[in-house]
């Protein structure tokens, strides 16, 4: 069966259509710019040529269109007609408390996600406009819903409670939820599947580390922490967000820059992270690690002070699990970065007996164990594939 999966932003809209059978990638794409002048859509056929092209798309629903109208093209689509579309997945990002599994999309379901919006003001309203676009152009064609908060919702309340007035808890459910989890999910047991052992026997440590960067401890099989919180913000410096920080700052800054709270929330989710702490460097890691080996002192500042925050929660998730077997890198930097990868085991991750194996760490592309057969940890580095970790759920939720 292919399955159709869909990433929906406010103005941008990601696909991959995916044989769920073997599990094959058969097209994939994206569409920017949406609702606004100059909208684009690319399109990539597996083993083929990428398209790309301005097209006008006034909503989403046009976006959609046009990416079926790609898919089904006589020439460069990748099937006959929409009834070759078995399922679609949609990516959700705040599934709240409600949703600690993945689900087939009803109007209930639609509901429920709506009533999510408040915890996820700038995804979740942009994901229900996704799914109500493909409901409308395919009506008949089953979908699913996979939220990115889901599998921490195992974590015990001691990881996911604020120390903050519990009302708030109870009136606007304020708690840690934690982001990332299919990517979360997917790694932890693929590292299982890898090594040979049971995902049930593991205490396992995902570091997510890509724009937006974050770190999980996977203990027999369930998430029992993570570093993001009620929203993305929490935890690892990342790309432009700031991480933890005290929260005594923000009045700081309000009081010393005369901003508002939202301007405030600009400068922590877009102003922050490696970009602001490098005095606007870059957010990119290949410009930091460029300027950190051209001595540059803003870069070498900035890399050491992400590294050193990801070896904390190392730390402090080896003491929540009572120990570490394995710990995996993946995403965008984990995947990438031999370097940093190398700053964060060789710096500080000797107490474990962590040795690096210096030639694995060079390799790409490959789920592989990147220290030595003699190393106290397994340290791996794991590609993600939130995508065909989404068609998998769909698929599943569809056949059975
Ligand atoms: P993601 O959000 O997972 O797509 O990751 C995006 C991040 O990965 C960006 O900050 C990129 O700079 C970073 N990245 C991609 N390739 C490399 C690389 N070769 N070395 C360091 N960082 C990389």
């Amino acid at each position: 069966m292919n399955i159709l999966v869909i990433n929906c932003g406010s103005s941008s809209l990601k696909f991959q259509l995916i044989n769920a059978d073997n599990e094959k990638l058969i097209a994939k794409g994206l569409c920017e710019r949406i609702g606004i002048e100059g909208s684009r859509i690319s399109y990539t056929p597996d083993g083929g040529e990428k398209e790309e092209k301005e097209a006008p798309m006034g909503s989403h629903t046009d976006a959609i269109r046009l990416v079926l109208d790609a898919l089904t093209n006589e020439k460069t689509g990748v099937v006959k007609s929409l009834g070759e579309i078995g399922a679609v997945g949609h990516r959700i990002v705040h599934g709240g408390e409600k949703f600690a599994e993945s689900t087939l999309i009803d109007s209930e379901v639609l509901a429920a996600i709506e009533a999510c919006n408040d915890l996820a003001p700038l995804h979740n309203p942009a994901n229900l406009i996704g799914i109500n676009a493909c409901r409308e152009l395919m009506p008949d064609t089953p979908m699913a819903a996979v939220f990115d908060t889901a599998f921490h919702q195992t974590m015990p309340d001691k990881a996911y409670m604020y120390g903050l007035p519990y009302e708030y808890y109870e009136k606007y459910k304020i708690r840690r939820y934690g982001f990332h989890g299919t990517s979360h999910s997917y790694v932890s047991k693929k590292a299982a599947e890898v090594l040979g052992r049971k995902y049930e026997d593991l205490k396992i440590i995902v570091c997510h580390l890509g724009n937006g960067a974050s770190v999980s401890a996977v203990m027999n099989g369930k998430c029992v922490d993570t570093s993001m919180g009620l929203t993305p913000l929490e935890g690892l410096i990342m790309g432009t967000r700031s991480g933890d920080i005290d929260p005594a700052i923000i009045e700081f800054i309000a009081h010393k820059e005369g901003k508002s709270i939202d301007e405030i929330m600009t400068v922590l989710n877009k102003k922050s992270g490696v970009l602001g702490l490098s005095d606007n460097l870059s957010s990119d890691f290949r410009d930091l690690e460029a300027g950190y080996h051209e001595g540059s002192r803003r870069a070498v500042n900035t890399m050491e002070t992400f590294a050193y925050r990801v070896a904390k929660y190392i730390g402090a998730y080896t003491a929540a699990m009572n120990g570490v077997d394995v710990i995996c890198f993946t995403a965008g930097v984990g995947e990438n970065s031999s370097f940093i990868r190398s700053m964060i085991c060789n710096h500080y991750l000797g107490y474990l007996g962590v040795k690096l194996d210096e030639a694995a760490n060079e390799k790409r592309g490959e789920d592989i164990a990147i220290s030595t057969a003699d190393s106290s940890t397994t340290v791996m580095v794991i590609p993600t594939n939130e995508e065909l970790a989404i068609a998998r759920e769909t698929y599943r939720l569809v056949t059975g």
